[in-house]
């Protein structure tokens, strides 16, 4: 596969380049070999096109909480459509699983399920990077200055266990979706009350994507996990981890706080189809079919 790691440096690189007829032809391979060679279990991430759309069009958000009220137009809604579409999708697939269909028809609905997935990471992506979110533009956290821990800290890392909650001795504060002051539009997590310093965990496997600092997430870690979901916790106080470190469920990601746009100490986790904001579904039903239960 050193054409797609070939291609996917290319592209990269140049960001607001227009490709060209060739590089289109390798990408258009990529994406066809991609979507027909994944091993099912591992969701890798969608090999990422450069895209022209949406940046010029953004104002600068910053914001955390308040980031889904920012930088509005077209591509917000068009992304909320894409979430909705992706879990119905995901949906169909499970169904179709659990019924024996036969492979080719779950096959079928799985690379549809991911061809969503594609494009509305390439649409974010693209629109993040001009509304400044740290993710899409600094995923080290270099920029940031993030509290990381030191090197040669080693993590507790395990192998197996089973899915858990991102903190302990939390009361659930702001619920997804809630509409409130903070945010103008819809609020994008699930908020944990607990006091600064608790432990922050991972929910459960994966990697490190991104540890971003600075902005209205305040210090966040955002973690990718088998399935292709990624988790986020935000409003750290300090950061443990570093970008692709492999966690379990139960990993120290960090210790909560009340960095960035927050009235009070808080945990925010969200769970996102993408790195990036915008593409968050409802975490709770999420840990749910994880059998993690929370606590009210
Ligand atoms: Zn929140």
């Amino acid at each position: 596969m050193r054409r797609e790691h070939h291609a996917a440096r290319l592209t990269r690189s140049r960001p607001g380049a227009a490709p060209g007829p060739a590089l289109l032809a390798v990408l258009l391979a990529v994406v066809l070999l991609t979507l027909t060679a994944v091993p099912s279990g591992a969701d890798g991430e969608p090999t990422v096109t450069s895209s022209t759309g949406g940046e010029a069009a953004l104002s600068s958000g910053a914001g955390g909480d308040a980031y889904d009220a920012k930088g509005g137009g077209g591509f917000r809604e068009a992304a909320a459509r894409a979430v909705r579409a992706h879990e119905k999708a995901r949906e169909k697939v499970e169904r179709l699983r659990k019924s024996d269909a036969r492979r080719a028809k779950v096959d079928a609905a799985e690379r549809r399920r991911k061809a969503i997935r594609s494009r509305l990471w390439n649409l974010l992506r693209a629109a993040e990077r001009g509304a400044g979110d740290p993710v899409a533009v600094d995923a080290s956290g270099r920029d940031g200055h993030c509290p990381v821990r030191r090197r040669g800290h080693s993590l507790r890392h395990r192998t197996g266990g089973s899915w858990t909650a991102p903190t302990r001795g939390y009361w659930l504060s702001a619920g997804y979706a809630a509409r409130g002051t903070r945010w103008a539009h819809r609020h994008t997590g699930q908020d944990f009350a607990v006091p600064t310093r608790t432990p922050v965990r991972a929910v459960g496997p994966g990697t490190v994507r991104a540890t971003t600092c600075g902005d209205g997430f305040g210090n966040q870690v955002v973690v990718r996990h088998r399935d292709g979901y990624f988790t986020q916790y935000a409003h750290l106080s300090r950061i443990d981890v570093r970008v692709g470190d492999r966690v379990s469920p139960g990993t120290r990601l960090g210790l909560s706080g009340a960095t960035g746009n927050v009235t009070g100490p808080h945990l925010h986790f969200e769970v996102r189809i993408t790195p990036y904001i915008g593409s968050a579904v409802a975490p709770l039903p999420w840990l749910r079919r994880k059998d993690v239960r929370l606590t009210k």
